[in-house]
């Protein structure tokens, strides 16, 4: 059997890339070595953000926003899309002044954020602290449980006849039959097309293909507290180091960014930072003091990509038009169902309805 297109990583980026192929008629293989959307797609803090993008990409988030909010549409069913808008503080001038221009930026670049006084933030959430200096609310800002994507990308892929394995680790690829050859140490899968869409792990991936890739790689962690009666309507952000704060339907608070540390998945097991986790607890309760004296019942960490220029990479690898990566970094759950649309659209030779972030902007170019 030989496939239209492999996907390595059965992320949210890799599954939906895998989607969109076969809704335009592909058939499609997505390989994935633990299971679907368990990776930073199904840990993340599901926060939709334009405040917290790059100016460039606020496009794109806008794009992905609206993709989540009609779920339905394309993935089958709607997902709980809490869009009460995110209020993100700043504490410090420092910070005021960071926040002021990222506010100006993005909203020049589309987002409809604003000032707002800190009497108009407390009228939106009243638990918020009286200690910032500096308040930007963004109205189209919000957040979805993340794990709900996932389940529902598994049912759409079965529905459009994609096959997935999952539990199943490439470990190479060369070029082979009418395009590529996946080891998988059990068996080789022919595909004419591969897309890489590992998350963290995708710099062993590029080298399979000769190619250097000069992607970091970051621990971040999410808080979970014990339940606690609902106290907390919006969503929170601080500005300088991407924090969020957010109160679920069952009650608990996810408190999800904040201080991060630097990761290497290829080294194996990575544990907890708990400097950072206790860093971020603090800064929680300087947001909103109704979190003084709550407990933290759960803690778990996800790894994301970072590239140098913190933008995406998205696009077809130098010199070829059959192999494809796709990286988000830390806003890829917000932009995700948007640029894997894109990236399929170029896959499926269709003009894409904006530009790609090119990988050829990072890449020293070997090339098997
Ligand atoms: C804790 C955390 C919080 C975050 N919060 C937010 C947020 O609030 N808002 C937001 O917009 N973004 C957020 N992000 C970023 C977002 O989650 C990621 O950008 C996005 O999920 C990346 O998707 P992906 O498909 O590229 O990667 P992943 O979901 O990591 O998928 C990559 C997959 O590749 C698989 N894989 C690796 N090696 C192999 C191999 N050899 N063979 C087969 N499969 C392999 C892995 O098992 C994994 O499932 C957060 C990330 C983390 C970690």
């Amino acid at each position: 059997m030989s496939y239209d297109a492999a996907i390595v990583g059965g992320g949210l980026l890799g599954s939906i890339t895998a989607l969109k192929l076969a809704k335009g008629g592909m058939r499609v293989v997505v390989i994935e070595r633990g299971g679907l959307c368990r990776g930073a797609s199904g840990v993340n803090a599901g926060t939709i953000t334009l405040q917290f993008v790059e100016p460039e990409v606020v496009p794109y988030a806008r794009k992905g926003r609206e993709l989540w909010q009609g779920a339905g549409d394309w993935l089958g069913r709607d997902l709980d899309f809490v869009d009460k808008g995110v209020l993100t503080l700043a504490f410090t001038e420092a910070e005021a002044e960071l926040l002021a221009a990222q506010t100006m930026e993005r909203h020049s670049a589309g987002a409809p954020n604003e000032i707002v006084t800190l009497e108009h933030a407390r009228r939106i959430e009243p638990s918020l602290s009286k200690r910032p200096v500096l308040v930007s609310h963004c109205s189209l800002d919000g957040w979805i449980p993340s794990n709900l994507a996932g389940h529902a990308l598994g049912r759409a892929l079965h529905r459009a006849d994609v096959e997935v394995r999952e539990g199943v680790s490439v470990e190479g690829i060369e070029r082979g039959g009418t395009g590529y050859i996946l080891d998988t140490g059990r068996e080789a899968v022919a595909a004419a097309r591969v897309v890489l869409a590992g998350g963290a792990w995708l710099v062993p991936m590029a080298r399979w293909l000769g190619f250097d890739l000069p992607l970091g790689c970051l621990v971040n962690q999410i808080i979970v507290t014990e339940r606690m009666a609902p106290f907390l309507g919006s969503t929170i952000g601080v500005a300088r180091r991407r924090l969020t704060l957010k109160q679920a339907a069952n009650g608990t608070v996810l408190i999800g960014g904040g201080w991060q540390g630097d990761g290497d998945p290829q080294r194996g097991a990575v544990a907890l930072i708990p400097k950072n986790l206790r860093g971020n607890i603090r800064l929680a309760r300087h947001c909103v003091p109704a979190l003084d004296g709550a407990r933290a019942v759960r803690v778990w960490l996800g790894l994301q990509d970072k590239s140098p220029d913190g933008l995406p990479v998205i696009g077809p690898l130098p010199g070829r038009d059959d192999a494809f990566i796709i990286a988000c970094g830390h806003s890829g759950f917000t932009m995700g169902p948007y640029v894997a649309r894109l990236l399929s659209d170029v896959i499926l030779g269709r003009e894409p309805e904006m530009p790609l972030f090119d990988p050829a902007r990072l890449l020293s170019v070997g090339g098997k």
